[in-house]
């Protein structure tokens, strides 16, 4: 809330004039000050009351909205009203902004404002400063604030949705600051039934096509979303959205889901445990998630199944294989099937350029033929499930660029393909009641709100 842009001020008014507009613009500068009070404290006190868990149950939103405003943090402190009400009391003051364009520099923008160098070189003395105002970008405003001497007093600078730089010249210097906002949370419930597709079924409801996404990343471990979802299927779903006045920032991300597939229910709740890790979980507390991805690359076709007897397509000879070959272009990104700890990176013999990952004292996964490795890992890196640890090649002994994979449970290679995967670990058993507490309460609201749009 700043009394940006005010138009120039010419001081031609008779004093008389001047005594009452000052008398007038103090008591419009009180009266700012106590209505900004009262906002704030307002604002502040639904912030708090919206973060007690009670929310869940006295939620009184109707169903044609369902928004819950979970913090109303967007609004600034009170500091800046104040100043912006104090500097109506000194109207003199003029803005003007100046629009990036390509090929700007700091020190066009000054020349086109009257401003001198010397003034420039006083502002970025500052190193730290220097940094940021001297790498603008096309399309930023810069907003100056000159006094009724026409002296350069302020300079604005957005650097983000959520971040403004000001700089304040002072009898000092120039002393700057970073003003940051806190973006509002809304939860908001959505539901459909499919009849034609799950996208048009989740278009219809509001939603676009990352919640989508998320929805298939979330429950693709236990329905295929290419190939099981089915006509009379249905989802609800809560997701949170964060805004800045009124402008959505990110996409959402979902809280929880239930998801009726083929007359099966599913369900997710999003749970951020102790040390700050996001997961999925059944309401009991299982992860959603497998320890392992199935397929760790993009395949064209699988080349080679595995078998304990086969006649080796280069050597010509009769030998178990051990793994699954996955045909892929050259290049197609090779990703780590779980998470753990890279065990071997390098040559080795036909198998060419090869990755072994051990995840944990039971399982290991071993990938062979790559083109080239991830630079970022080498032997003994921690490595999480779906990062790219290299790409698909035909090093060593292979007839064309595909991945080798095995898969290996104490030692004993099994089939990549049908090798039962077990869950990631579950809740933490000291977590569980925080766990238990917080799917109650998300489940229970998508019923609230299932209600709710059902009444409506
Ligand atoms: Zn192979």
């Amino acid at each position: 809330m700043r009394f940006d842009y005010q138009p120039p001020i010419h001081t031609t008014h008779s004093p008389r004039f001047r005594r009452l507009a000052t008398l007038y613009i103090t008591i419009l500068g009180v009266g700012c000050i106590c209505y900004a009070f009262l906002t704030y404290n307002i604002n502040e006190n639904q912030g708090k009351s919206f973060k007690t868990p009670q929310l869940f149950k006295n939620e009184q939103q109707n169903a044609s909205t369902s928004i819950l405003e979970l913090s109303s943090s967007g609004v600034q402190t009170a500091e800046p009203i104040i100043q912006a009400a104090a500097n109506m009391q000194t109207p003199i003051e003029n803005w003007r902004s100046v629009t990036i364009k390509t090929g700007d520099t700091l020190s066009k923008v000054f020349n086109t404002l009257g401003l001198s160098n010397s003034l420039l070189q006083e502002m970025i003395n500052d190193h730290s400063l220097k940094k940021i105002i001297t790498k603008l970008r096309p399309g930023q405003i810069l907003d100056f604030k000159f006094d009724e001497n026409d002296a350069l007093r302020e300079v604005k600078l957005k650097l983000t949705d959520l971040k403004t730089l000001y700089i304040i010249h002072t009898q000092e210097g120039f002393k700057h600051y970073f003003e940051e906002q806190t973006p509002i949370t809304k939860i908001k419930y959505s539901s459909a039934k499919i009849a034609e597709s799950l996208y048009s079924a989740a278009h219809t409801a509001g939603l676009d096509d990352s919640m989508i996404m998320q929805m298939a990343e979330i429950l693709g471990w236990d329905i295929d979303f290419a190939a099981d979802i089915r006509t009379n299927d249905s989802f609800k779903i809560l997701y949170e959205e964060e805004y800045i006045n009124d402008t959505k920032l990110n996409p959402g991300k979902i809280l929880a889901v239930e998801f009726v597939n083929n007359g099966k229910t599913y369900h997710a709740v999003r749970y951020i445990d102790a040390k700050g890790n996001e997961g999925y979980y059944s309401p009991e507390g299982h992860s959603l998630q497998k320890a392992f991805i199935r397929t760790p690359v993009k395949y064209t076709r699988i080349s080679s199944h595995f078998s304990t007897n086969r006649r080796h397509p280069v050597l010509h000879k009769i030998r178990a294989h051990k793994g699954v070959d996955y045909a892929a272009p050259q290049g197609t990104p090779i990703k780590a099937a779980g998470d753990g700890k890279i065990s071997f990176i390098g040559t080795k013999g036909g198998y060419g350029k090869a990755i072994e990952i051990s995840h944990g004292q039971k399982y290991s996964t071993f990938y062979a033929h790559m083109s080239r490795f991830n630079n970022k890992f080498k032997h003994g890196s921690t490595v999480k499930q779906g990062e790219v640890i290299g790409y698909v090649g035909q090093t060593g002994l292979a007839s064309g660029p595909h991945l080798h994979y095995e898969f290996r449970i104490n030692g004993v290679h099994h089939n990549p393909v049908t090798v039962q995967l077990p869950r990631a670990t579950p809740i933490a058993k000291h977590e569980q009641d925080e766990f238990n507490k917080h799917a109650a309460n998300v489940l229970a609201l998508l019923t609230t709100h299932e209600r709710l749009a059902h009444r409506g």
